[in-house]
């Protein structure tokens, strides 16, 4: 019947209506519950860093750790980085939030060697927005001072659209940032840009393959022209490549074939919190010392 599929497809349009005016209110009341509640977040103590071990994939130790931001929000729960990190760069609340970050690892790294544990690299994300403060090469200096971490043991990671949004501003910036003596990386490698230039004229220590690349692994004998690329190039340059992403056996295994110097991923280990990371360490150390002693 004519009248009735009319009327039901003017209800389903209505229903569409009310369905997508509803998911903007909820985006925009959930920005407004999120931006609110940012601002009070820093002083409430609500976020914290987990921790995501690195591997050499040489000695099978963990060489560094990536720091990465959590918001355990009182009504909403736990909320990705992914959504908030855009939230604090358009509000700028990424300065302070910034700054915490920075000064959160790098006093855990010594924290945890003050425990015992053996001395890791620590790296940070570095957002768009964070370049651009003025500030920035200033407040790395006095967290490291302050804290008292071996610069080498910082390792800041920039994306490749960061790197190319102002190049000469960055290249001054990061060579500023490379006189305090830390290291600098480019995160998600691959994803960004078409040009390479910029390889050789930015003051760059590390690559680090984006995890899509790594999710094309399925099997070790696999032929991947990309990673082998990548690795390639990072050798000629005397860049350190790590491989982020990492789930399976076979993807570590064609990694060790190609010599990729170090693995991040689920293989190994999700981030971790404090508390976690800790563990993971003793079990660790009790297990080389079984080892030992059989
Ligand atoms: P990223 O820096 O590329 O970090 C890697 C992301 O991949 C992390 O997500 C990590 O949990 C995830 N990951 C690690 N191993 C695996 C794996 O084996 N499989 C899969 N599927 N994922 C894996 P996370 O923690 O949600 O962070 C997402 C993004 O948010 C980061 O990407 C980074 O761009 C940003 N972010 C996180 N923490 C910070 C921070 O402290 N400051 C800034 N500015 N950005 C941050
Ligand atoms: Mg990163
Ligand atoms: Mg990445
Ligand atoms: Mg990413």
């Amino acid at each position: 019947n004519a009248d009735i599929a009319m009327y039901r497809a003017k209800e389903q349009g209505r229903n569409n209506y009310q369905f997508y005016a509803l998911e903007m209110k909820n985006k925009f009341l959930r920005r407004a519950v999120l931006e609110k509640g940012m601002r009070k977040a820093l002083e409430r103590n609500e976020f914290r860093l987990h921790y995501q071990p690195q591997i050499d994939l040489q000695t099978g130790h963990i060489v560094g750790v990536e720091a990465l931001i959590r918001w355990i929000h009182p009504e909403e729960g736990m909320i990705s980085p992914i959504e908030f990190i855009p939230l604090a760069e358009e509000t700028g609340l990424i300065a302070p939030i910034g700054e915490w970050i920075l000064e959160t690892a790098c006093s855990q790294i010594m924290q945890w060697q003050g425990k015992g544990f053996p001395l890791m690299r620590v790296s940070v994300n570095l957002s768009a927005r964070q370049i651009q403060q003025q500030n920035l090469v200033g407040y790395v200096g006095t967290v490291l001072e302050r804290t008292g971490l071996d610069p080498k043991l910082l390792e800041l990671e920039i994306t490749e659209s960061i790197a190319m949004y102002n190049e000469d501003y960055v290249i001054n910036k990061l060579n500023s940032l490379k006189r305090l003596g830390l290291q600098i990386a480019i995160d998600d490698f691959g994803t960004g840009y078409s040009s390479l230039n910029y390889l050789n004229k930015f003051p760059i220590d590390t690559l680090k393959i984006d995890k899509s690349f790594i999710n094309q692994i399925t099997d070790a004998s696999d032929h991947n022209e990309i990673i082998t690329t990548i690795i390639a190039m990072a050798r000629n340059l005397k860049l350190k490549v790590i491989a982020e992403g990492v789930e399976t056996v076979e993807q570590l295994h064609y990694l060790q074939n190609q010599k990729c110097n170090e693995a991040q991923g689920y293989f190994f280990s999700k981030p971790l919190s404090v508390e976690d990371f800790e563990l993971l360490f003793r079990q660790i150390a009790s297990a080389a010392a079984g080892k030992v002693e059989s």
